[in-house]
């Protein structure tokens, strides 16, 4: 099947690979898809480029490329089932999962949409009567956008969005593990009425497919989410031609509940701040941080509730998580586990593979809790992306916030305590991009989404989410324009 879209035509890869999606919950072939190679990607670029350079899309007013993107998200509502379905096939996730992922797809393609057209630009006071200025926004030219595979259309929808209603043409490349909710959206997106050659699609490898978007002069601005190594490559790459850059990267996320916490909703949120999506979570809460006089009782009865947490398929109904993405991943997060095992943490439930032979096409790992750790283990340091939790122990507020603020990355945290005055001086001493008090997880497309420290750079999402994609420039008129003479000869 054609599924590479370039310059408005679907096509197959020039080389001819294809690739077979498997679905981690049960291994069942999915789809065939292309594999693209360098050549394709250069295709892809050349056309964003020509269609950035001569085609309609840049010189399109803002509030009707909004247009377009509100009529997008009617079309991706429309589809939804379909959206989902296709999400979780590759995925693995469960349906209500991906039916909540399409929900927040639609309304980050609204957000955009209906901001079009708000902020365009401002009048500066030149302090003189014959000179007037003002400061107006042009989009930053082709954007390279490249998206991981745990939440496939969302971190699509993060990028795509914003940087066509700023008037960019893109090239999209998706996980090769997940492509086919990219496909769909760059139907919907023909389908709403985008000029040929404003979106791109190629999907394969990064290594092949991905690569030029960061090295190629003809990209302007690439925009990554995904692995911290993976990250600092394409970072490096992009230096060579000095394109914009911006990075979503991972987290070490800490989850940080004070004594006087709400105990049961505490104990709740933070099985699904970790245990969520089997924890394959950029800002899963995988850091427990509790205060000493509540660590016993709290983590106990953690440890009880996740060992009831049943596996299963992304249509099992019963099933409350699901698979890693790969025998790969799973195979490193059982690395880390023993890792942190070998520096002496204590397994207190999980730990081993699943023995239900109904679980066994899938690459399935259970909720995992390790006890009496340190910021200085591996697993306490590292990304994971599995189910795994680690539980670490305070006494007070300042060490509260030394432990959790030890850590690379800055991604995202949580404060537990019913004191709102300890609770917002938390928050504001917690070096991570989002912090929430008494919850976890939620987020709107009208704030920004990103990390401090080797989280990233830049954000996604909200005013900045779209600043991303756009060059400020200033316009100075000079209205009476007169002869100085500063050089008299
Ligand atoms: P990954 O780094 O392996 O791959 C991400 C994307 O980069 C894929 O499309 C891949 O094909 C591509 N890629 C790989 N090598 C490349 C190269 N040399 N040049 C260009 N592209 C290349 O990450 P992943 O395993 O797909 O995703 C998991 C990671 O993503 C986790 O670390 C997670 O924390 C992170 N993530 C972060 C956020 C966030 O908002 N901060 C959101 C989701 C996921």
């Amino acid at each position: 099947m054609a599924d590479l879209y370039v310059g408005g035509k679907w096509r197959e890869a020039v080389a001819g690979g294809r690739r077979d999606i498997h679905c981690p919950a049960d291994g069942a072939l999915v789809r065939t898809v292309s594999e693209a190679t360098r050549a394709d990607t250069e295709a892809a670029i050349a056309a964003a480029r020509s269609a950035f350079d001569e085609g309609p899309w840049p010189r399109t007013p803002e509030r009707e490329r909004g247009a377009l993107l509100l009529r997008t998200a009617e079309v991706l509502e429309r589809g939804a089932k379909e959206f989902a379905r296709a999400e979780s096939l590759d995925t693995g996730k469960r349906l209500v999962e991906s039916e909540y992922d399409i929900a927040d797809v639609v309304a980050c393609f609204r957000y955009f949409g209906g901001i079009a057209g708000t902020s365009a630009g401002r009048v500066v006071d030149t302090g003189r009567e014959d000179a007037v200025s003002r400061v107006v926004y042009e989009p930053v030219g082709v954007c390279g956008l490249i998206t991981p595979w745990n939440y496939p259309l969302l971190q699509a929808a993060w990028k795509v969005g914003p940087a066509l209603v700023a008037g960019n043409t893109l090239v999209l490349k998706p996980s090769e593990l997940t492509p086919s909710t990219s496909i769909l959206l760059m139907r919907a997106l023909e389908d709403a009425g985008l000029p040929a050659g404003a979106a791109n699609l190629v999907l394969g490898a990064g290594a092949e497919a991905g690569a030029p978007l960061a090295e190629h002069p003809g990209v302007d601005v690439v925009s990554f989410t995904g692995g911290l190594e993976t990250g600092k490559q394409v970072m490096a790459a992009a230096a060579a031609t000095v394109k914009k850059v911006a990075l979503e990267l991972g987290g070490k996320n800490p989850n940080v509940v004070f004594a006087d916490a709400d105990f049961e909703a505490a104990v709740d949120f933070a099985l699904t701040a970790v245990f969520l999506h089997s924890g394959q979570v950029c800002s899963a809460g995988a850091r427990l941080i509790v205060e000493d006089p509540l660590h016993d009782a709290f983590v106990d009865e953690l440890v009880r509730r996740a060992r009831t947490i049943r596996l299963g398929g992304p249509f099992d109904p019963a099933a409350e998580t699901g698979p890693l993405i790969s025998a790969a991943h799973r195979s490193k997060v059982e690395e880390y586990v023993a890792a942190g095992l070998a520096e002496g943490a204590v397994l207190r439930c999980g730990g081993r593979r699943p023995d239900d032979p109904a679980l066994a096409g899938g690459f399935y790992y259970p909720p995992t809790v390790l006890d009496a750790c340190r910021p200085d283990m591996r697993v306490v340091r590292e990304e994971s992306f599995g189910p795994v939790l680690t539980v670490e122990r305070f006494s007070g507020e300042d060490e509260a916030v030394r432990i959790a603020n030890d850590t690379e990355y800055g991604l995202a945290g949580a404060v537990w305590t019913q004191d709102a005055g300890k609770a917002q001086r938390v928050a504001r001493r917690l070096r991570h991009g989002t912090v929430w008090i008494n919850d976890y997880h939620p987020y709107v497309p009208q704030a920004e989404w990103g990390g401090f420290g080797h989280s990233g750079v830049g954000r996604e999402l909200g005013p900045t989410g779209l600043d991303e994609y756009r060059e400020p420039k200033h316009i100075w008129q000079n209205i009476q324009p007169r002869a100085q003479n500063w050089f008299r000869g």
